[in-house]
């Protein structure tokens, strides 16, 4: 079929390079109609910024390196302008072939991103999407591409596995979609990504994603990627200005109780609890079920089935805790998590901010409660650093290793008033939720000195004097009533002990 307005995107990408249109609605772009119907359907009125960016190059043919994390909207950004392209130069696919392949970490980033191909084109006839991944059998997946598909939205090993037994093929790429590719890095994918990729034809269009930019990462999508645009949004660290956040000081075997306890409030709609291991959240569950709480792991040892059960009873709102780790939460779609808690804070500090994202969906406040134990205040001090701002804590510990003051006096324990005062709770698109605020220059390590933060919590000010403590208690927004945060630490052995 061709696409009346298929010239638009070019001069749409050349406007966009000059930095001079804000493409403001999905018209602009030359979308092909069955596509700017199914929009309409799915009420996406505003492209998001990512979407702005990318989807005038993407529609192009341009190569592009996006810095986005999932949340943003970017599935739709390389979706609409892959459907465009498809329906612009409509060929069958070959036997076991598709023309354009999607990589990505995790079954169920996958599935969803299978989904939104499905949803996006679903005015397009015929349109065969195929998902392979792991943790369900081969066979049915190995019928399924027998005839090929137009979009294959893949996990690395499962791919790869297909390739093997002769049941996929991949020398008919057009268009390949690396998405996630921090993710990938850090799941040990990159030998398979870089396999699948010296089988790809060299003449294709990559579309290259990643929420951080790692050296490893600038490497691999330097041998991928040809001229790419340059495409990014608001970090990740800005999420954190929309999402209460909070610090309870404890012992490490204090950790079940306390959950317990929170989670007995009734305020709570919807909650994930993040641990660092597949053991730990199964621990969790068990410990919970003990207090007489359902909860529900999931992760990267459940079958796929179980796990597919689980979200949907946490979507579907009859299963309230979630006990997840960061690989298995990661890309899970589902508005209305009240409460992240941070069972055990992450090592890798951008986690954190993946985690309590998970609250600030679809433009509403969440609240998110973090535990630490002794031996996680460097990972705190690292979370703090990276969101330049200080999490205001209480101080459960019971003094076993030497009684601690929660923070060195004077450095803001207090609540963070002013923030979370309902100007977030507007009715927004969803793709919008995460970049109001805009420069991606405050993330990363370098640099102390304190950043203007225009609604939200105090920047941390750690070249400068101790602050004045908070006087005024607070008590966890959302009727945790039985935590209790002092602008002094509960606990104190006299100032200037290490937290
Ligand atoms: P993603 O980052 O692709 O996982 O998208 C996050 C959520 O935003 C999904 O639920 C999408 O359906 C939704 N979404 C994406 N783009 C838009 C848009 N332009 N307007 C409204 N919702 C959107």
């Amino acid at each position: 079929m061709s696409n009346p307005a298929s010239h638009r995107p070019h001069s749409a990408a050349r406007a966009s390079s000059h930095r001079k249109i804000v493409l403001t609605s999905f018209n602009d772009f030359g979308l092909a109609e069955p596509i700017l119907r199914a929009l309409a359907e799915e009420k996406y009125v505003t492209p998001t910024p990512i979407q702005s960016q990318t989807i005038p190059f993407a529609a192009s043919g341009r190569d592009v390196i996006g810095i986005a994390q999932t949340g943003t909207g970017k599935t739709a950004a390389f979706a609409l302008p892959i459907l465009n392209r498809l329906l612009a130069n409509r060929v069958r696919p070959e036997k076991k072939s598709c023309r354009v392949l999607v990589l990505s970490p995790t079954r169920e980033l996958s599935g969803q991103i299978a989904d939104s191909f499905t949803a996006y084109g679903r005015h397009i006839r015929p349109l065969k999407v195929s998902l392979a991944i792991g943790g369900v059998p081969i066979n049915r997946q190995i019928r399924d591409m027998a005839h090929g598909a137009e979009v294959l939205v893949a996990t690395p090993g499962r791919l790869l596995d297909l390739v093997q037994q002769r049941a996929v093929r991949l020398d008919k790429v057009e268009i390949l979609v690396l998405d996630e590719a921090d993710r990938m890095l850090d799941m040990g994918f990159i030998h398979d990504i870089k396999k699948v990729v010296a089988m790809l034809p060299r003449d294709r269009q990559t579309l290259f994603f990643s929420a951080t930019m790692p050296q490893e990462i600038v490497q691999l999508s330097n041998s991928m990627l040809r001229d790419p645009a340059k495409v990014s949004v608001t970090p990740q660290a800005t999420t954190a200005e929309k999402v209460d956040q909070r610090v309870i000081l404890t012992e490490k075997p204090a950790k079940a109780a306390l959950l317990a306890e929170l989670l007995k409030s009734e305020t709570i709609d919807r909650a994930i609890v993040f641990t660092r291991t597949k053991h730990g959240a199964d621990k969790v569950v068990r410990v919970l079920a003990q207090a007489g709480l359902r909860a529900e792991a999931i992760h990267g040892n459940k079958s796929q089935n179980n796990r597919e059960r689980t979200l949907k009873a946490f979507r579907d709102g009859s299963l309230r805790t979630l006990i997840a780790t960061d690989i298995a939460a990661r890309g899970i779609d589902v508005d209305g998590i009240s409460h992240v808690f941070n069972y055990d804070l992450p090592n890798v500090p951008e986690s954190y901010v993946h985690r309590i994202g998970r609250t600030a969906r679809a433009g509403a406040n969440g609240i998110a409660i973090s535990f630490c134990d002794h031996e996680e205040n460097a990972y705190l001090r690292d979370i703090e650093r990276l969101i330049r701002m200080q999490i205001p804590s209480t101080n459960r510990r019971t003094g076993n290793r030497g009684t601690q003051q929660a923070r060195p006096q004077g450095q803001s324990n207090g609540h963070n008033n002013g923030h979370n005062n309902g100007q977030h709770r507007q009715n927004r698109p969803h793709g919008h939720k995460k970049h109001q605020h805009n420069g991606r220059n405050n993330r990363g390590h370098s640099g102390n000195g304190p950043r203007p933060v225009s609604n939200g919590p105090r920047p941390i000010a750690a070249t400068q004097p101790a602050q004045q403590a908070q006087p005024a208690a607070a008590k966890v927004s959302g009727g945790i009533e039985n935590v209790t945060f002092l602008g002094q630490p509960r606990r104190s052995a006299g100032p200037g002990a290490p937290r």
